[in-house]
């Protein structure tokens, strides 16, 4: 018994003695395990941290503390090489990407809104939240950063849900700022990639397909936007729900990225299907800042509920990379039961290219590109613009022999929607523009060819060649109906028109160039003094000059206007004195 109970007793023992040094084992095991997880975390957060820097030096290495801060435009004493960058890189993007590299993504803007506008307040809880979609092509990375920056930073986090950043075919794709974007923005910012170039309506298409929130805000991949600009946006469409509203567009200069006050207009277009802004009608600059009717959105920056946006088709799916979708859209919103406002306390930049500058959105010819946009154009007119198709067709009689694709489901959506008729949006939205633009054209100031009365066997030629000046050429016998190329009219809208082709004054007023009419006035618009006889660009009094012959060079250029100079002194071969007589009623000259 007793020895029975020594030998169990050596059993526990050993057992103990095995159980503590099984624990001691595991003990260490375990330890051993744990460093070296531990080694491997922080080689990870090393080798992470080590990503993260390197890709700080790729974007943010360059950044000039301050350099452009609070909008204000960026200078620098650059060096002759730098300024070649400059030159290169404006000439590559149409803007100075070289210095927008240096600009802060995080760069502070001055807060430009209406005294009443920094006073409203709302409640966040109460508005919906906005999925941001900015579709982007071949965009500099310095300023598309910028763009996300600015929305990070100026909007409240109740009310972005997400930015859907949708890469639309870039020629290539760009590993690092993608996971840089990842990093900087999180979950806040995400991403696809659409292999193929479709144009920016059908990638917005793609970009609403992704979307969560009840509303969504398209943005250009080259903007800023400024404190309080999303809350303003909201509002009206927690109101109604079929409404669309738009931020006054401020300009960020392609030069200096200094950011400018844009004005409160209401956009439309002209029979010529280029994009106009009307002022303000008087009740609504009275009412100022409150937001107004805006019959055309200016297209790259505007929010709208997901569900009306869906209802209405998105963009028409047969539009091609890009042009005529503001019409498309704003149209179809109006017509068919919606309505777009402008919130003048909304502030958004928008970085517009150089106006020399081309952009070609397509690997392909040029042509290839201009056949879209017109192909675009025709699509737009054949399904909105009723009877008045015709007035535009008129003016650019290509589109009617571009293939315009199939149109039946966009006039099965406008029979479904119940959309009314073109002639409603004139009666309703359009009253001045009429009196601007009208349906039948007045009869001109004076047409036919401008001789110089200094040298009066040369007339004013569009010079067809390439060149983009105008030159002097031998005068065609007929004044009156001259050959296509000496066939000039002071236009209705005080423009100095030969076909499509407008002269316009560059360089603060001393050259003269030729160049697509773009209806705006300003440096295209003319005037002729039948006393003087001088033919006068400008319409402001300080900024005036006259067109001047330069018969030994064959050239014409403008120079400070002066009675005496007799090379300054022309005759149209008609002149309408009646309508000359009342050239000036109406029109603002200082
Ligand atoms: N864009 C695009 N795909 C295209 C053409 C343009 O995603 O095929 C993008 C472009 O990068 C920009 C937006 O669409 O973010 C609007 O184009 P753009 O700024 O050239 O138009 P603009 O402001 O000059 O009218
Ligand atoms: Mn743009």
């Amino acid at each position: 018994m007793c020895l029975d109970m020594l030998r169990h007793k050596k059993k526990v023992l050993l057992l103990l003695l095995m159980m503590a040094t099984g624990s001691i084992v595991y003990y260490l095991y375990t330890l051993k395990l744990e460093r070296e997880r531990d080694a491997n975390i922080s080689s990870t957060t090393s080798r992470l941290e080590r990503e993260i820097s390197e890709l700080q030096a790729v974007f943010e290495s360059e950044v000039i503390p301050d350099l452009g801060a609070l909008g204000r435009p960026a200078r620098g004493n650059w060096s002759d090489a730098e300024l070649e960058a400059i030159g290169r890189s404006q000439r590559e993007t149409g803007y100075n990407a070289w210095l927008s590299k240096r600009i802060s993504a995080e760069r502070t803007l001055y807060d430009m809104r209406h005294r009443s506008c920094k006073k409203l307040e709302y409640s966040l809880e109460k508005l919906p939240s906005v999925s941001v979609v900015i579709t982007y092509h071949n965009e500099d990375a310095s300023v598309l950063l910028r763009t996300l920056s600015s929305l990070r930073n100026r909007t409240p986090v109740l009310l972005l849900r997400e930015i859907i950043l949708v890469d639309d075919g870039s020629s290539s794709v760009d590993q690092k700022l993608n996971d840089f974007l990842q990093i900087k923005f999180l979950n806040m910012v995400r991403q696809h990639r659409i292999a193929t170039q479709v144009g920016l309506m059908q990638a917005r298409v793609v970009g609403a397909e992704l979307a969560l929130a009840d509303v969504l805000v398209f943005l250009d991949s080259h903007v800023e936007v400024t404190k309080g600009w999303l809350e303003p946006l909201l509002e009206p469409i927690l109101k109604n729900n079929r409404t669309c509203t738009t931020p006054i567009i401020d300009t960020i200069d392609y030069e200096n990225f200094g950011y400018r006050r844009g004005k409160p207009s209401r956009g439309f277009f002209n029979w010529q299907f280029n994009y106009i802004q009307l002022p303000l009608l008087k009740e609504e600059a009275v009412a100022m800042p409150a937001p107004h009717k805006n019959p055309i959105m200016n297209g790259g920056l505007f929010a709208i509920g997901r569900q009306w946006f869906s209802e209405l088709g998105g963009y028409d799916k047969g539009l091609k990379i890009w042009g005529g979708e503001q019409f498309e859209l704003s149209l179809k919103l109006w017509l068919c039961g919606g309505q777009i406002l402008e919130v003048p306390c909304s502030r958004v930049g928008h970085l517009y290219r150089d106006g020399k500058f081309q952009v070609r959105y397509t690997d392909k010819e040029k042509t290839k590109e201009s056949r879209m946009i017109s192909r675009n154009y025709r699509r737009v007119a054949e399904v909105w613009l009723d009877e008045f198709k015709d007035k535009v067709f008129a003016n650019m009689p290509h589109l009617t022999v571009i293939p315009v694709g199939n149109l039946a489901e966009q006039r099965e959506l406008k029979k479904r929607l119940h959309c009314k008729p073109f002639s409603w949006f004139l009666q309703n939205l359009a009253s001045d523009f009429l009196n601007l633009y009208p349906i039948l054209d007045p009869a001109e100031y004076a047409s036919g060819v401008l001789q110089s009365l200094s040298s009066p066997k040369l007339c004013l030629d569009l010079n067809e060649s390439r060149n983009d000046r105008p030159k002097l050429s031998p005068c065609s016998s007929d004044h009156i109906f001259p050959k296509p190329e000496q066939h000039w009219t002071l236009s209705n809208h005080r423009e100095l028109r030969s076909g499509t082709y407008c002269l316009e004054v560059r360089n603060q007023g001393k050259d003269v160039y030729k160049f697509h009419c773009h209806g705006q006035s300003g440096n295209q618009f003319w005037s002729f003094d039948s006393k003087t006889r001088q033919v006068i660009s400008g319409q402001m009094l300080d900024f005036r000059h006259c067109l001047e012959a330069q018969p030994k060079k064959n050239l014409v250029t403008s120079s400070v206007c002066d009675p005496k100079n007799n090379n300054q002194q022309w005759k149209f071969g008609y002149q309408n004195s009646q309508r000359l007589r009342h050239f000036w009623d109406n029109i603002k000259t200082q």
